[in-house]
């Protein structure tokens, strides 16, 4: 992709509307726009950011053996009237009225449908347990939408629904996303604490929140430094053990009877990413979610809910990942791999080098920018730390003569002069 012929606004001040960093940045680097208030426009560098965030998502929910489904985002009343939570979801549901006069909503999540669709599909306990996600825009009218994308009102969120036939299933499934989900943030570069919640409106008696952390984060959140030693990654995470460490809220911390050592004692503040539930029978039951038993009698299905912030989540990881400069994407979630700066564009030598450069990246699988544009080289120095890419290669004529380029890399600042091929190899490898 070449800047020249990109669309990417950035903005040399920062907005005075914007009071958070990442808020700040999202804007200053051209990833979105306001619309009207926590409604928000993705421009194509933020688009690409928010794919990749929901396909690593999208990965560890289908490897976690749940199934994708896209249900409407606008909903009928009737089947939150079955469930009971048409008077007390309250102002933050935006209730519509079709033309016929028939009461609609924008869906502010979707147990309701998903029972729906359940009930009217799976009759046997044979059939079970499933798992069905969906990636999908959510509306709360939330009263004081800000931060940007981390408290919105329209927001794109992963939200999974398990089904199983007895508590003992349900808790499986309960750890099954536990454990994904730990998996899917470190993919992103991110440690996030699972915390005890409270269950609150959904029901239920099972609940964690997962947490990141970051200086801006909404609560304070206190935890066991054993967090930052667990290996999310392996295949033989002990579950028990994990929900077993301490990790506490503000309102949960309680110095005098926490149990961490001092020096093993943690805090910081944290920005909740994921929230998993567990709510037993409550919509199955009110809603007739019955599948027939082994015994040849009907039993009310056993559910659990689990959401991820996946528009929340591009405003958390900028929290996490940035300095004075701009913002410093962990490879996995970066627009670009590589930003390619053309000292002087024109200049046959290094138009060459570009292309070359160029051709060879895209064959090994990395998406290149190339910053073509007739600038002061200090203003494109500025531009490509300011969008975070974790590779920076500027290639230069003075540099060209004498057969090399400079590589630098976004997060540690650490620039070495090396020879194309060498260049290369290091990035392809
Ligand atoms: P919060 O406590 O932050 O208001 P919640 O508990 O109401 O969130 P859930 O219903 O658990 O949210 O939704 C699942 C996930 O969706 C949350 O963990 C969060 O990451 C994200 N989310 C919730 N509300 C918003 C919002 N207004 N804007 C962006 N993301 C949101
Ligand atoms: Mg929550």
């Amino acid at each position: 992709m070449r800047l020249s012929r990109y669309f990417l606004p950035l903005l040399k001040e920062t907005p005075s509307e914007a009071q958070i960093v990442s808020h700040q940045l999202m804007l200053r680097a051209g990833l979105i726009r306001q619309s009207s208030a926590g409604i928000y426009s993705w421009l194509p560098l933020g688009y690409k950011v928010l794919r990749k965030v929901e396909q690593i998502v999208r990965e560890e929910m289908d490897a976690a053996g749940c199934h994708e489904v896209l249900m409407p985002s606008i909903q009928p009343a009737e089947i939150w009237q079955e469930s009971g939570r048409y008077d007390d979801y309250g102002k933050e549901m935006l209730r519509i009225t079709d033309r016929h006069d028939r009461a609609m909503l924008y869906g502010p999540t979707h147990e309701e449908v998903i029972t729906d669709i359940f009930r009217r599909s799976i009759k046997s306990y044979k059939d079970l347990p499933q798992n069905l996600y969906q990636i999908q825009w959510k509306f709360r009218d939330e009263v004081r939408p800000r931060f940007g994308v981390m408290r919105g009102r329209e927001f794109l969120m992963k939200d999974n629904y398990s089904f199983d036939l007895d508590r003992e299933g349900a808790i499986n499934s309960y750890n099954t996303m536990f454990l994904a989900y730990l998996k899917t943030f470190k993919r992103m570069g991110l440690t996030a604490i699972p915390m005890r919640a409270e269950t609150g409106p959904i029901g239920g008696d099972l609940s964690h929140e997962f947490q990141i952390l970051a200086e801006t984060g909404e609560s304070a959140a206190y935890y066991d430094a054993a967090f930052e030693d667990i290996d999310f990654m392996a295949d033989d995470l002990d579950i028990d053990q994990l929900k077993s460490l301490y990790a506490a809220t503000d309102d949960q911390h309680d110095p005098a009877a926490c149990s961490v050592p001092a020096d093993r004692l943690r805090s910081g503040r944290g920005i909740e990413v994921g929230h998993i539930f567990n709510f037993g029978t409550k919509y199955s039951k009110a809603m007739g979610a019955l599948v027939t038993g082994p015994d040849g009698q009907d039993i009310a299905v056993e559910m659990g809910s689990y959401g991820i912030g996946v528009s929340r989540l591009v405003g958390a990881l900028i929290e996490a990942f940035h300095d004075d400069n701009g913002i410093i994407w962990p490879e996995p979630v970066a627009p670009f791999d590589v930003g390619l700066i053309n000292l002087r564009p024109g200049d046959e030598a290094c138009d060459a080098m570009v292309q070359d450069l160029e051709s060879k990246f895209r064959r090994a699988g990395r998406d290149v920018l190339i910053d073509d544009r007739d600038e002061r080289p200090g203003a494109k120095f500025a531009a490509i730390d300011l969008i975070g890419l974790p590779w920076q290669v500027v290639i230069g004529p003075r540099g060209l003569k004498d057969g090399i380029v400079e590589l630098k890399e976004r997060a540690t600042g650490e620039r070495v002069e090396l020879s194309p091929e060498a260049l290369i190899n290091r990035l392809t490898a």
